[in-house]
């Protein structure tokens, strides 16, 4: 069976933790998108880490880990990341890489730079990991899948020398900086070639047959619903498709596989990087959820920027598991929330007078002010309890209000970083 783990917010819901626990159960993790631009945190028995671009299923030795083609991959990046999980004492996974995955350029990471500062005030805030202008060469059709690593050295190296004459006359005349040496190029694609060639394969083929022999196979997302290019908060979204349903197409398997679409919803707000954001809350109210949240605190797993706060979006989660094709919620980091008497709740947002409970597009988004519902806190610790029986009744309260509003099922209770912090509530593995 094929299930998807995705976000229905602005990312940092807490998939990663998710994904490693369900891995337990799974044959196969796949990464479909994005790329080493977001983190994922994972506390585990081996320690805590922050993975980039490796799948969360990594720290097993009963799993596949592979990367889709739908990945961004940075092939040093996703080494570096390999190697430190190494040494850090994680058995060496098994990991496969789609012969089809596009090659993060080096050029890539200069252009993002560039453009930022070029940008200045008007930026849109990247993590300059290379994302955008990678995805931008994909469908400008000027990308480098790894397959062709493989091929004729002679077509290879004709088409570095084409595609840089485009990003030459940028340098020189939109950036000012340095120009890119073809042999150069090629010579650090050979080293890219050296390092991937054990690992490179026909993935969708794989995948066929994984699923004729009934395996258990997670596609693991990065980001959320509302960093789609499509649905979400555009122009300050990815550059990819944060959807499950891209999950098809970023693995290379049937739509009609993925059988369970997990959406991780956190129990409050936060979000990277510019863009609206109607439930955020400042000052030291926000400080304090800040650092009281997620494990440690809520800073970005590669940037290490403080995230921005805000109360849980009824409006915005419903959105974002509506359009993930949500058929489980995975509440999240609801332990974080035992420190406050009261917890506003955003269940409407109201715009140009009217309040309305449907996410609208940006333009709209801009104006809408939250309208708060404001719930009775539960006041204790509540890490550690394994029955949704025992967690306090005004917990259950909150998690039930949140369930009522958004209008999907939430079978899943994070109550800690762990593994084993959570909470089943009627979940079918
Ligand atoms: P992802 O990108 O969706 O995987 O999310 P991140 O890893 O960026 O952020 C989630 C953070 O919350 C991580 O630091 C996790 O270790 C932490 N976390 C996940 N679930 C829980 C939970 O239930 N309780 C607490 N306290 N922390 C959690």
């Amino acid at each position: 069976m094929v299930k998807a783990i995705v976000g229905a917010n602005w990312g940092d819901e807490g998939k990663g933790k998710i994904t490693d626990m369900l891995a337990q159960d799974s044959d196969i993790i796949i990464r479909f998108q994005g790329g080493a631009n977001a983190g994922h945190t994972i506390i585990n028995n081996y320690g805590k880490f922050a993975l980039h671009t490796l799948p969360s299923g990594i720290f097993y030795d009963h799993t596949t880990s592979i990367v889709g083609n739908g990945v961004a991959l940075n092939i040093p990046v996703f080494f570096d990341e390999l190697n430190e999980v190494i040494s850090k004492g994680v058995p060496k996974p098994k990991i496969l890489i789609s012969d089809r995955a596009q090659i993060v350029m080096p050029y890539h990471i200069l252009f993002d730079q560039y453009e930022e500062e070029r940008l200045g005030g008007k930026s849109f805030g990247s993590t300059k990991s290379g994302i955008a202008p990678f995805y931008s060469d994909k469908y400008a059709k000027i990308g480098f899948q790894v397959s062709e690593l493989f091929e004729d050295e002679a077509e290879l190296r004709e088409k570095i020398e084409r595609v840089l004459v485009q990003k030459n006359v940028l340098l020189e005349h939109l950036y000012h900086k340095p120009l890119i040496d073809a042999d150069e190029l090629y010579n650090t694609l050979m080293e890219y070639k050296g390092m991937v060639a054990p690992y490179v394969c026909n993935v969708s083929l794989y995948l066929d047959q994984a699923m004729k022999e009934g395996k258990n196979i997670l596609l693991e997302g990065q980001l959320g619903t509302l960093k789609d290019p499509d649905h979400g908060i555009y122009p300050m979204v990815t550059s990819s498709s944060t959807l499950a349903a891209y999950g098809a197409i970023g693995a290379g398997i049937p739509p009609y596989e993925i059988k369970k679409v997990v959406t991780v919803c956190k129990a409050y707000s936060s979000a990277v990087g510019a863009g609206a954001f109607v439930s955020e809350i400042f000052g030291d109210e926000a400080e304090e959820l800040r650092v009281r949240g997620g494990d440690g605190g809520e800073f970005g797993a590669t940037t290490g920027r403080p995230r921005r706060m805000g109360w849980f979006d009824c409006v915005a989660s419903k959105y974002g598991c509506r359009l993930q094709g949500t058929t489980d919620v995975a509440f999240t980091v609801v332990d974080v929330l035992g420190y406050l008497d009261e917890i506003p709740v955003c269940t409407g947002y109201e715009i140009d007078g009217k309040v309305t409970t449907e996410f609208p597009v940006t333009t709209q988004l801009e104006k809408a002010k939250p309208v708060l519902t404001v719930l009775p806190g539960w006041k204790c610790d509540i890490r550690g309890i394994r029955k949704y029986e025992d967690l306090p009744e005004n917990c259950r309260n909150y998690i039930e209000f949140i369930e009522k509003e958004i209008g999907y099922p939430i079978t899943m209770i994070s109550n800690g970083p762990g593994r084993d912090d959570i909470i089943y509530r009627g979940f079918e593995k």
